[in-house]
Parts: C-alpha cells; sequence; structure tokens
C-alpha cells in the first residue's frame, strides 16, 4: 500500500510497470518516478491536488477516475494568478509546492539574523549532468524577484508532470540532466520589513530609525535587518567596497558590514555554493533590464556565448564589467571560475510596482527556461 500526500491509494505495482502506470494516469514519467523514487508506502501523483483522507481504488480506472478533477491546470489560479510572499507565506507556499510536485526537496540552508529558515527547494536528478543555481530577494526591497522565480517554478514543474504542456519535453530534460537550486528569499528579514514594518518583526521603529536614513517607511530598505547589504558581504575584492563606500555604519542600504560574511545570511549562502560547486549561477534582482557576466576576467569563456542567448530571448542588455565587488555573484565567479549571471529585472524605481509583474514575467521566464540550457 502506498498512500498519497492527500490520501490513499492501493500502490501494488512493480517497479517495472511504474512507466505505463504513468502514462495511464496521465503523469510525465520522469516526474512520476523522481516523485516516488524513495523507498516509501506513498504513492505520489505530481501534478494533482487530491483532497485530503483516505481513498481506495481497487483498479487502474478506479484511480483514474477518481483523480481525474484534481489534476492541475494551466488555467488553475495557483499557476496562473501572482503572489506576493513575505517569510510566513513562503513557507505555506513551498509546502504546497512539495505536496503538489513531490519531486521537488525542500531543504533549510541557514537561518536568517531574526531565525527565520533559508529555504533551498532542489531537484535530484536522474543522471547527474549539471548544476544550476538560481536565488531571489538578497535585496529586501526587490521581493518581486521570488513573485517572478517561483512563478516561474511552478510552470515548470507543470510542465514535467504534464505530457499535454507545451514544454513538457524541455522541463524533463531539466529534470533528467540539472540539479536545480532555488534560494527564493535570501533575506526573509529585510523582505518582511518592507513588506510589513519593523512591528511584525517584534521590533520598534526607533531602533531602525537611525539606520533608514530619517525616512518613516521601509520602502528603500535593501539591507538585512542588521543594516548590512548582504550582496556586499562576499569575499571578492570587499575591500574595496568598504574603503570606497561613503556609508561606514550599518544603514538601509550599501553597507558591506565591518568584515565580510558576517552575517547569517551571507554565510549560509557562500556555503551553499562550496558545498555544490554550481556550473552556473543565476542571481535575480531589479532593476534594470540589463545581465551581468563578467568579473574582473575571472568569468569563463562560455559566459560571453551564452550570455547572448540570454540577451535574445529575455530582450535585456548585457553587460561584462560593474563597477561593483563583493557580491555573491562576483564572489561566485571569482571562487569557482563558473558562469555567474546577474539578471535586473525590469525598470524603475525599487521596489517595482506590481502593475509591471506581467510585462517583467514574460521576459524573465523566457531567460530563465534558457538558463536551463546548456
Ligand atoms: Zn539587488
Amino acid at each position: 500500500m502506498k498512500t498519497t500526500s492527500f490520501g490513499q491509494l492501493k500502490w501494488q505495482l512493480d517497479d517495472a510497470h511504474m512507466d505505463e502506470f504513468a502514462e495511464q494516469l496521465g503523469i510525465g514519467k520522469t516526474a512520476f518516478y523522481l516523485s516516488n523514487q524513495a523507498s516509501t508506502d506513498q504513492l505520489l501523483l505530481p501534478g494533482y491536488t487530491l483532497p485530503e483522507g483516505t481513498h481506495t481504488c481497487r483498479s487502474v480506472a478506479d484511480l483514474q477516475a477518481f483523480i481525474a478533477p484534481f489534476r492541475l491546470q494551466q488555467s488553475d489560479d495557483w499557476i496562473n494568478e501572482t503572489y506576493e510572499y513575505e517569510s510566513s507565506s513562503l513557507e505555506e507556499e513551498l509546502k504546497r509546492f512539495t505536496a503538489i510536485f513531490p519531486f521537488l526537496h525542500v531543504d533549510v540552508i541557514g537561518h536568517s539574523v531574526l531565525q527565520a529558515p533559508i529555504y533551498e527547494i532542489r531537484t535530484e536528478p536522474v543522471e547527474h549532468v549539471h548544476t544550476i543555481h538560481f536565488n531571489a530577494s538578497f535585496h529586501a526591497n526587490e521581493w518581486i524577484t521570488t513573485s517572478v522565480l517561483l512563478k516561474w517554478l511552478k510552470s515548470l514543474c507543470l510542465a514535467a508532470s504534464d505530457p499535454v504542456q507545451k514544454r513538457h519535453q524541455e522541463a524533463v530534460r531539466i529534470l533528467q540532466t540539472t540539479a536545480l537550486s532555488i534560494v527564493p528569499m535570501v533575506n526573509p528579514d529585510g523582505v518582511d520589513l518592507v513588506r510589513n514594518g519593523p512591528e511584525s518583526l517584534g521590533l520598534c521603529s526607533e531602533e531602525l530609525k537611525p539606520l533608514n536614513n530619517g525616512m518613516t517607511t521601509y520602502q528603500e530598505w535593501k539591507a538585512n535587518i542588521r543594516g548590512i547589504d548582504l550582496n556586499n558581504q562576499f569575499p571578492a575584492y570587499w575591500e574595496i567596497e568598504y574603503y570606497r563606500n561613503k556609508q561606514k555604519a550599518p544603514s538601509y542600504r550599501d553597507f558591506p558590514g565591518h568584515q565580510p560574511l558576517t552575517e547569517p545570511e551571507a554565510r549560509a549562502m557562500a556555503n551553499l555554493a562550496l558545498r555544490k560547486r554550481f556550473d552556473r549561477l543565476v542571481a535575480i534582482h531589479t532593476q534594470g533590464e540589463e545581465i551581468y557576466w563578467g568579473f574582473l576576467g575571472h568569468e569563463p569563456a562560455v559566459s560571453k556565448q551564452n550570455v547572448v542567448r540570454f540577451e535574445q530571448v529575455s530582450g535585456y542588455k548585457s553587460i561584462q564589467y560593474l563597477d561593483s565587488y563583493a557580491g555573491y555573484r562576483d564572489w561566485f565567479i571569482y571562487q569557482f571560475q563558473n558562469e555567474g549571471y546577474t539578471v535586473e529585472l525590469g525598470k524603475g524605481k525599487n521596489p517595482l510596482s506590481m502593475n509591471q509583474f506581467d510585462t517583467i514575467y514574460e521576459k524573465t521566464k523566457r531567460l530563465l527556461w534558457e538558463a536551463c540550457k546548456f
């Protein structure tokens, strides 16, 4: 007997019949296989949102009839709508992700200053050929990047789960060959501050005011909750940022800390890269409609070729060098000499208005699909 995450289904098929079974249920074979490969009593059906409870089906036909109404569609709100996330709603959303797409794994790679978990969503490919990492919301007031990344991940997972989806083959190839690592919110405290104010974090305004340049709202806050810019915290020419920066103390933006890697969020991200040594890294920020791909000549030659593809599909402009150091991507390139890209979504002043979301998403999703090709 195997059970689904929502209920129980009779499950007596052996491994040899898995492909056939997946086909009968209208589920992509790879997604089905990856969801059920762990030795567990549960039968997991990616792409279905089954109701809770125990369901006993005596035949495959019974099962087909039972699950049919619960098949996730491209037009369903959860796929189609745009969601905004803070740390608590992200946590709920990730539970939903793993229930609907059980081939995803969620790990906690560290905790923020205020002890919020920093999550990584992973896939474990059938044949490990490539590793690619995406991250969003490094900067607090760029939280729209989490919405973009997770919306795209839903479409990737749905395409992998459902053979009738347009990008099914492409999604299957990614699941088969590529270990995805996605950190959707690097800076949960900062995002909560921008979206819900200091009280929501149990802090009083008086504590943060001195760091906020006299502003009464936190819309311009980029840093973590201690006023350190997490994307200036990495040991890749960090001294340049430290000595040239006008900001010599914690602030709502730009201050790189008194040393590299003093902040738990930055350490969690550095440890992740050291542990996994990704082949490719894509850091998602706002704004500017640009893609940065070089770092002081440490970038591999292949970045120059690949960025052309990313530029073509997104319409964003590629830029090799930027007068900026100590970022996560900078350090990644410097440390591993592997491909690293920063994508600056949208145009305007941060935080970008959600009115721009659809335009941003259209361009970015093409870039994200392309970024998964090797
Ligand atoms: Zn940023």
